[in-house]
């Protein structure tokens, strides 16, 4: 879209003269990839410098202890490769800078494109930037079109992108889209000196990292309290807003939360466990890592013994449900036993028999039999006949005697559709009545539903 308003228009120039090259950023976000490894039969290559060797022992085994390749030294994590030996990965960066009054937040990223026999190879693909004038409450997009390849954008022009912010804007791609880093050297508008956050770089989204400030308070203390660690995991998380008071007490007993996810983790074991996670001595383990051990091998054994509860409590509800579904089939047959109702031509009959389902089903193919609708409870399956033809097989729901459904050859219904429909209707007192009879059919169907609810 070409630059319209005046605002629009001046953001533009400023966007095509004023910004620092965002190829400065390349090799901080170059840093931030893993080395790989891939495996070419029984060969493992490290795509860093395609050394190729024969592992010492299975890939398992040395994945565990850790693969190093032999000829540059690097360590190396694995990665399968997707075409013709190559693969590749990005990492997206935001670079925060100030123009004039403009708080400017642009993206871009680096692929990583590796190859079996190259070295490795790192592009650049510039995204967007928001232009935000806070004074007056306006923000400007600049940018590619969203949508598109891996990183969420296009190769499209950079230009003016319309996004409509009364009704969608929290939901748009660019407000949503975050950077995995702030890049070196991030600069904010003199506004958020307060927080001290100019040359921070952090493993984390930076108009995230403002939005939660804005939001939340407890949040800005834990900006304040400098534990980087911890601030990067509340950016992403909520953990920090439940345990507020642990981070508190923490700062005064001058505990460092080296670990914060773990750390939350053993929070939330304790208090499963019902401990005091207002007692110091039990929330500041000296041994971080092994207290959590201990609480997840000991959480595991409780969560085996519920659920071997549960599987027996479902077992049993599986037999008397098995028991209850044979007896209402004893039941309907001796309830319904010689019961047929006649019109014309047409006699309908009940279906009890499981065979007698299944037949009906495999001659009109539908699905009565595969949906097991004969075992479910309270309800009464009758054929439509003309001689020794199937015509429809008619579902009746004996809870409330209407009819749930009426089916012929493929699902379709004949031209006695509407009789039958209306035959089995003017019949339904006949059906209840025999119901009534047999007492014991409604407890046990009584039973079922419950069972069932
Ligand atoms: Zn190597």
């Amino acid at each position: 879209m070409r630059p319209k308003t005046r605002l629009q228009q001046e953001v533009f120039h400023l966007h095509k003269t004023c910004l620092s090259p965002a190829e400065e950023h390349k090799d901080f976000l170059i840093a931030k990839f893993d080395s790989f490894y891939t495996t070419h039969y029984k060969n493992f290559i490290c795509l860093e410098c395609n050394h190729l060797w024969k592992p010492q022992m299975d890939k398992w085994k040395e994945d565990i202890v850790g693969v190093s390749c032999p000829g540059c030294k690097k360590k190396l994590k694995y990665i399968k490769t997707e075409s013709r030996g190559q693969v590749s990965r990005f990492v997206v960066g935001s670079i925060v800078e100030t123009v004039g009054r403009f708080q400017v937040f642009r993206y871009i990223s680096v692929w990583k494109s590796m190859d079996k026999d190259l070295k490795p190879d790192y592009t650049l693909h510039r995204l967007f930037e928001e232009w935000i004038d806070y004074d007056k409450g306006k923000s400007t997009i600049v940018g590619r079109i969203a949508g598109g390849y891996r990183d969420g954008f296009t190769y499209s022009d950079y230009e003016i992108r319309y996004v409509n912010k009364s009704a969608y804007w929290s939901r748009d791609d660019y407000y949503l889209y975050q950077a995995d880093y702030i890049c070196p050297g991030a600069r904010y508008l003199p506004r958020f000196d307060f927080y001290d956050l100019n040359n921070k770089t952090l493993d984390a989204d930076p108009r995230l990292l403002l939005r939660k400030l804005k939001d939340s308070p407890k949040f800005e203390t834990i900006l304040k309290s400098g534990n980087k660690k911890l601030l990067q995991h509340a950016i992403n998380n909520t953990e920090y807003s439940t345990y507020f008071k642990q981070i508190k007490t923490s700062f005064r007993h001058k505990y460092k939360i080296a670990d914060p996810g773990v750390w939350f983790d053993f929070l939330k074991l304790l208090t499963f466990f019902k401990k005091d996670i207002h007692n110091p001595v039990v929330i500041f383990p000296k041994n971080l890592r092994k207290a959590h051990d201990e609480l997840v091998k000991k959480k595991a054994k409780v969560d085996a013994l519920e659920a071997a509860k549960s599987e027996l409590i479902r077992q049993e509800k599986e037999r008397a449900k098995a028991e209850a579904e044979e007896a209402l089939r004893g039941i309907k047959e001796t309830a319904f036993k010689g019961f047929k109702i006649k019109n014309g031509e047409i006699v309908i009959i009940p279906l009890i028999k499981e065979q007698d389902v299944k037949k009906e089903g495999d001659i009109l193919k539908h699905c009565v039999h595969t949906n097991g609708y004969h075992n479910k409870s309270g309800i009464l399956l009758m054929s439509a006949r003309l001689g020794e033809k199937r015509l429809e097989t008619i579902e009746i729901s004996l809870l409330n005697y209407s009819i749930l459904q009426c089916r012929g050859l493929r699902n379709k219904p004949t031209p006695y559709h509407d009789q039958i429909i209306d035959v089995v209707r003017r019949n339904m007192s006949k059906i209840s009545r025999l119901c009534q009879k047999h007492q014991e059919l409604k407890k046990i169907n009584s039973k079922l539903q419950t069972e069932a609810a």
